[in-house]
C-alpha cells in the first residue's frame, strides 16, 4: 500500500485508511475482524471518534488493533461540545482509556465550536507535549477556518483537515485541497463513497465509471479510491464492516490512472463550489 507524508512534519501514511461511522450497529465479530483484515492489507490509518456509538466504536477498534497498536496510525476526534481547553484534554483522555493504548497519532477537533479555538488548540498543544497524541488537525474546516487554525496553532502545526469528499461531491477542489496543500495539512476524504449512495452503475457518470474500471481490470469503487487520493498530500478513509469489503477496497492499492482517465473522471463528476463546505 502506498503511503505519503502525512501532513508537514508527519510519518508516513498509507493512502486508504478505515472509517468506523456506526459500526457499533453492525455486528461486532465481523466487523472487528473487518477492521484486521484491513490493518493486514495495508489500511492502516483507522479513523475513529468519541462521537461514534458514544464511545463504543473506540471499544471496538480496540479490540481490533490489541496486540498491534504499533502497526496503526490511530485518529480520534473531540466533540466540538467538549472542545474547551479543560474539556478537550478530558475527551483525549476518555478516548485513550477506551481504545487502550497510552496515544494517538492524531487528534481532531471534529468540526467547529462553539468554544475559542485558541484553548481547543493549547489543549492539543499540551496533550501533545505530554506524549498524549503525536499530532492534531482539524475537520469540516472550510477554507477560512483553516486558515484560522493554521494561523494559531503556528506553521506545520495543523496535521490534516479532514473533509467530505467523494465523487458527487468534490466542493473541496474549488479551492479547500489547494489551500490543505499549501498549509502543509493533509487532505482527507471521509466517506469517500458517498456514505451509502455510490453513483449507480446505469447512470452516465457510473458508466463512465465503469468504463474506466473495466479498462484497468478494476472495480468501481477502487477507480473512485484512486481517484480521490490523486493529488498530493490526499487520503481516503472508506469504511467497510465486512471482509470481503475491506479486500476491494485494499485492491485499491496500486491503481494509477492516468491523465485521460481522471480527465474523463472530471467531466463525468464534475466540482460544484457550494455556498458552505458541505458536511453530514
Ligand atoms: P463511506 O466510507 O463513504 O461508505 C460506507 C458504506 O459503503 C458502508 O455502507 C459500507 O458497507 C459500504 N462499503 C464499503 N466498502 C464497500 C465495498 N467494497 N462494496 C460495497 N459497499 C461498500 O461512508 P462513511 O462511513 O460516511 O465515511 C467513511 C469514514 O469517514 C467514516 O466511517 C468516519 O470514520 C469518517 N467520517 C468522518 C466525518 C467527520 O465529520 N469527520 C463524517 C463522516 C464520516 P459495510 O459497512 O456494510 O461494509
Amino acid at each position: 500500500m502506498e503511503t505519503r507524508p502525512f501532513g508537514k512534519k508527519g510519518v508516513q501514511v498509507p493512502l486508504l485508511g478505515q472509517g468506523t461511522w456506526q459500526m457499533e450497529q453492525d455486528p461486532r465479530r465481523e466487523a472487528i475482524a473487518a477492521l484486521r483484515r484491513g490493518i493486514d492489507l495495508g489500511l492502516r490509518h483507522v479513523d475513529t471518534a468519541e462521537m461514534y456509538g458514544s464511545g463504543a466504536v473506540e471499544e471496538m477498534v480496540a479490540e481490533a488493533i490489541l496486540g498491534r497498536r504499533d502497526e496503526v496510525f490511530l485518529v480520534s476526534k473531540v466533540l466540538p461540545e467538549n472542545a474547551t481547553r479543560r474539556g478537550t484534554i478530558v475527551a483525549c483522555e476518555r478516548s485513550l482509556r477506551r481504545l487502550r493504548t497510552d496515544h494517538l497519532d492524531c487528534y481532531l477537533l471534529h468540526w467547529g465550536s462553539r468554544h475559542p479555538l485558541p484553548g481547543t488548540l493549547e489543549a492539543f498543544e499540551e496533550l501533545r507535549e505530554a506524549g498524549k497524541v503525536r499530532s492534531y488537525g482539524v475537520s469540516n474546516f472550510d477554507e477560512e477556518r483553516l486558515q484560522e487554525a493554521v494561523a494559531l496553532a503556528g506553521p506545520g502545526r495543523i496535521a490534516c483537515n479532514q473533509v467530505l469528499y467523494h465523487l458527487a461531491e468534490r466542493h473541496a477542489d474549488t479551492g479547500l485541497v489547494a489551500r490543505c496543500q499549501e498549509a502543509g495539512a493533509a487532505f482527507v476524504a471521509y466517506s469517500p463513497f458517498g456514505s451509502g449512495s455510490f453513483p449507480a452503475a446505469a447512470s452516465a457518470a457510473g458508466k463512465v465509471l465503469a468504463g474506466v474500471a473495466r479498462a484497468h481490470g478494476k472495480t468501481p469503487r477502487q477507480v473512485a479510491l484512486a481517484f480521490l487520493c490523486r493529488q498530493p498530500g490526499t487520503f481516503a478513509i472508506p469504511k467497510a464492516a465486512s471482509r470481503a469489503h475491506v479486500e476491494e477496497n485494499a485492491g485499491a492499492a496500486g491503481l494509477e490512472l492516468t491523465p485521460e482517465d481522471i480527465s474523463r473522471l472530471e467531466k463525468a463528476f464534475p466540482a460544484r463550489r457550494q455556498a458552505e463546505l458541505p458536511t453530514l
